[in-house]
């Protein structure tokens, strides 16, 4: 006999949690199935020694109301934290140095980043014509907009910070929506900052900061949370290889390491792209193809805790451009944001290796890896020549950050084709709606409501 469940959720990572933990709250009968034995999926946290080091994301932003909402719910459980006011700026690496990315029209001015043609040029992007190219990529937007060294010294680092990415390839109406709409909508960056001001003043006013936030103690801390909310009635770990069957008014779920058999009219998946022809053997390939198509960044991520903290800048972090050719895309300081990061006077950082500008870096031996960080920290923030590292935890993740190309339309267009053809299959996760983890939660909210 199979047991009935209201909705059943494939995929324990912050999407399938909190749509799981939301379904609960209003009383649904939901069944979170994951395929490993840890919950979290690419959430996690590692203590070393007083030194705390993220294998996957080390902050999200508070960029809508969804995520305030969920630390509400959670309570004391779970508490956020937002980045000391100080550790605001954002360090870009150029000639040899990390100079501050400026954050008003004075900085902007007098900043080494910007040509002083493009300083200029900014002044006339209220008047430069829209484009009408809805696949354009946000290199081309950018230098038509603002000019090339906009891209090379502000752009370009900061889509290596959230997508690891290579803005001649990322299209933005999918990757940067809301840099897109600017133009889209009011004709020009500028114009549209302006006009969207009031609109940022009420966001404000209801908390919705765009800080950055993690969560006190890592966010191992934000999973253990949610599934103890989720309770174990409600959630199977280690289930290995599923098995799902489209019937009729619904799906049979079949877990054959304990032999548990489910019936639900809906079910939610949030796996990657590349996991889905696992789930769904019975979808031919080439169907499923305009989905599983969907490059993954790979990033190695470099745990690195220093005892000596004296040298770190209190700063969010460096970005590297491209254009500089070093073998860092970037480095957090994560001490500088949070007080729980590193024992006092200590440093916890992270070094991002690879991204689409080296993917093949991700296969590096370990020693490369380590030699690669030790050469950051003497050039780039000032250790003596020859300090290793005190502590050093690598994360290596073949497929990292999806990357929204071209191809996302066709992609999308597929998702609803499936979802259609097979009634009560939600297709969700990072494949669609955003990579960073507020958009995983707003999508996680969207899902509960329907
Ligand atoms: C190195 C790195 C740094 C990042 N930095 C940031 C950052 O600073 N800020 C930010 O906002 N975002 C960041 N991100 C992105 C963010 O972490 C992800 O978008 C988010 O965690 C994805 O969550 P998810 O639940 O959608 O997917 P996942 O976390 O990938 O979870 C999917 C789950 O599905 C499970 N699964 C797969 N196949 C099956 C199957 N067949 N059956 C059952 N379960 C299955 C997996 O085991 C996994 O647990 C970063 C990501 C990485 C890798």
């Amino acid at each position: 006999m199979d047991t009935n469940v209201d909705v059943i959720v494939i995929g324990a990572g912050i999407t399938g949690l909190v749509t799981t933990f939301l379904l609960k709250e209003k009383g649904v009968n939901v069944l979170l199935i994951e395929k490993n034995t840890r919950a979290g999926g690419q959430l996690c946290t590692v203590n070393d020694d007083g030194f705390l080091f993220e294998s996957g994301p080390n902050t999200g932003v508070v960029a809508n109301k969804d995520v305030l909402d969920l630390f509400n719910q959670l309570g004391d459980e779970c508490t956020l934290q937002t980045a000391r006011k100080e550790s605001k700026v954002r360090l870009i690496w150029k000639n040899g140095r990390f100079c501050p990315l400026p954050s008003g029209l004075a900085d902007a001015v007098t900043t080494p980043l910007f040509s002083w043609h493009d300083k200029i040029r900014i002044l006339f992007e209220p008047f430069r014509p829209k484009g009408n190219d809805p696949f354009e990529s946000i290199a081309s937007l950018t230098r038509r907009r603002l000019g090339k060294s906009f891209l090379n010294y502000a752009v370009d680092p900061f889509i290596s910070g959230i997508y690891a990415g290579d803005p001649e390839i990322l299209v933005t109406r999918f990757a940067m929506p809301k840099l897109y709409n600017l133009e889209h909508h009011y004709g020009s960056f500028i114009r549209g900052a302006i006009k969207r001001h009031p609109v940022l003043a009420e966001e404000r006013k209801q908390g919705i900061s765009k800080e950055i936030f993690s969560v006190k103690g890592g966010f191992k801390n934000l999973v253990s949370t949610l599934e103890n909310r989720i309770t174990p009635t409600h959630l199977r770990l280690g289930a290995g290889k599923i098995q799902i069957e489209p019937v009729e008014n619904g799906w049979k779920v079949v877990l054959p390491a304990t032999g548990e058999s489910y019936f639900t009219p809906r079910l939610i998946s949030t796996v990657p792209a590349y996991a889905l022809p696992e789930l769904f053997p019975f979808i031919e390939e080439n169907k499923l193809h305009p989905i599983t198509s969907l490059v993954y960044a790979p990033v190695v991520q470099v745990g690195v805790g220093m005892y000596n903290g004296s040298l770190i800048p209190q700063a969010f972090g460096g970005l590297v451009p491209s254009c500089e050719h070093e073998k860092i895309l970037g480095v957090l300081f994560n001490s500088s944001c949070y007080d729980d990061r590193a024992p006092l006077g200590a440093a916890s950082l992270s070094f991002f290796i690879g991204g689409m500008r080296h993917p093949e870096w991700v296969n590096l031996p370990e020693e490369e890896m380590v030699a690669i960080v030790t050469d950051a920290l003497h050039r780039m923030l000032g250790y003596p020549l020859g300090t290793a590292p005190d502590k050093i935890h690598i994360f290596p993740h073949p497929r990292a950050i999806p990357q929204y190309q071209a191809d996302t339309e066709q992609r999308l267009n597929t998702v609803c084709q499936l979802e259609k053809k097979y009634a009560g299959l939600v297709l969700a996760g990072s494949l669609r709606d955003g990579i960073g983890l507020a958009d995983r939660i707003k999508q996680a909210t969207q899902l509960a409501s329907l």
